[in-house]
């Protein structure tokens, strides 16, 4: 059979759902094309994926390594062309022959090119939660604005999309009417991050090193510290919340271990329908690239589902948890605040300038600092973003004595 072939660029195409969304590429060619990739620094990586990707655009963003990428392999690879920094990722997101923009960069960087693939009409899929949480209100406004599609790609999101979507609902974002009259309850798990077990007195002890190995998932830096810190299922509520729009109380998570059950929908009746995968981030990319169909074959083993455990969060050593829901609860720009602080407290303590425990205390005090507003356009939530970071810094300075 002889399929359209769809234009695909992947915003941040080094990292981990980068790397995974690629692999899908390859196993879905007759399906698919690569049009765009892009990195921040790992531009020795880059070049492995110019050679065997061949994209038609490669973007970095970072101006020493552009720099040092085009004095050695000159602005163009075979037929891929180098450009640089947020002009080049707009280039690879809003092109007229790109279909789908997967924005898997980490942090806010990729607000302006997801916003610019909004009015660009693509179907956006998205990884990175910050920017959902940071700008999500100007995010829905613009998709509704648009003919545009956000998928997510966040395996709990992905899970419960995947589970209305076969219960012969509808996918529409931010619905509240629609989803509350069809839905009790939406639970997203949470594996619990490798300090679920370890005393709280022991906390103070945490290093790093420690915090950066996730039990179950293998990523990135940043998202396995917002795991081990609870922060991560934080932010996920938060992005629940935009996408399907439940009340607060109905919006919930529940440590799994065995991260195999992503999440469980409650219907009206009080049937629950839980979406169960292997921990495979190829899974819920997949599904939001042939979205609705199931077109990608795993080539994993046949799942084990013996011994399936579910528990309270224990909230009283995970207060970043309560702190994303606090914001949640506000909204305005709580979410910019909670993901401006707590990225530059994990900053801090991923170079061990501040303590695991810090993390939270930092967050709080820069909400009592930080005025509670709306911001409505995307240069007012930069400049916010912007003024909260370094807010955050001075405030790590001065009470944490780190430069
Ligand atoms: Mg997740």
């Amino acid at each position: 059979m002889v399929f359209v072939l769809r234009s695909v660029s992947i915003l941040g195409s080094t990292g981990s759902v980068g790397a995974n969304t690629l692999e899908v590429l390859t196993s879905l060619s007759e399906r698919f094309r690569l049009y765009g990739i892009s990195c921040n620094q790992n531009i020795l990586l880059l070049h492995n994926q110019i050679t065997q990707y061949k994209p038609a655009i490669a973007v970095i963003t970072d101006e020493k390594k552009y720099t040092e990428f085009v004095n050695q392999h000159g602005s163009r690879i075979g037929d891929t062309e180098i450009l640089y920094g947020e002009e080049g990722l707009n280039e690879i997101s809003s092109q007229k022959v790109v279909d789908i923009v997967v924005a898997a960069i980490v942090g806010f960087t990729c607000l302006r090119p997801v916003i610019n693939a909004i009015s660009s009409n693509k179907t956006i899929i998205i990884a990175n939660k910050e920017i959902l949480v940071s700008a999500g209100e100007l995010i829905i406004s613009s998709l509704k604005k648009s003919k545009a599609r956000l998928l997510p790609v966040d395996s709990e999101h992905n899970a419960l999309l995947q589970v209305i979507i076969s219960s012969g609902l509808e996918y529409r974002i931010n619905d509240k009417n629609y989803y509350k009259s069809k839905l009790n309850n939406l639970t997203i798990t949470a594996s619990g991050g490798p300090f679920l077990d370890l005393e709280f007195s022991e906390f103070k002890n945490i290093k790093s090193k420690h915090a950066i190995k996730h039990p179950t998932w293998s990523m990135g830096k940043k998202i396995s510290v917002d795991s081990s810190t609870m922060m991560n299922k934080g932010l996920e509520i938060i992005e629940a919340k935009l996408l399907f729009n439940l009340d607060l109380e109905n919006i919930n998570a529940i440590i799994h271990r065995q991260s195999k059950v992503h999440a469980l929908v409650e219907f009206l009746d009080g049937s629950t329908i839980a979406h169960m995968a292997e921990p495979d981030m190829k899974i819920p990319i997949s599904y939001a690239l042939t979205f609705p169909d199931r077109i990608y074959k795993s080539s994993a083993e046949k799942t084990s589902y013996d011994s399936l455990t579910f528990e309270d969060i224990p909230i009283s050593k995970f207060p970043c948890y309560e702190l994303a829901r606090s914001a949640a609860k506000n909204g305005k720009n709580s979410g910019l605040i909670l993901n401006a602080a707590n990225e530059i407290s994990v900053e801090y303590f991923l170079k061990d300038k501040i303590m695991f425990t810090d993390i939270p205390n930092i967050i709080q005090e820069v909400f009592d600092k930080v005025e509670i507003t709306s911001n409505d356009n995307i240069e007012s939530i930069i400049e916010n973003d912007n003024e909260v970071r370094s807010i955050s810094q001075g405030l790590i300075k001065e009470k944490y004595g780190t430069a």
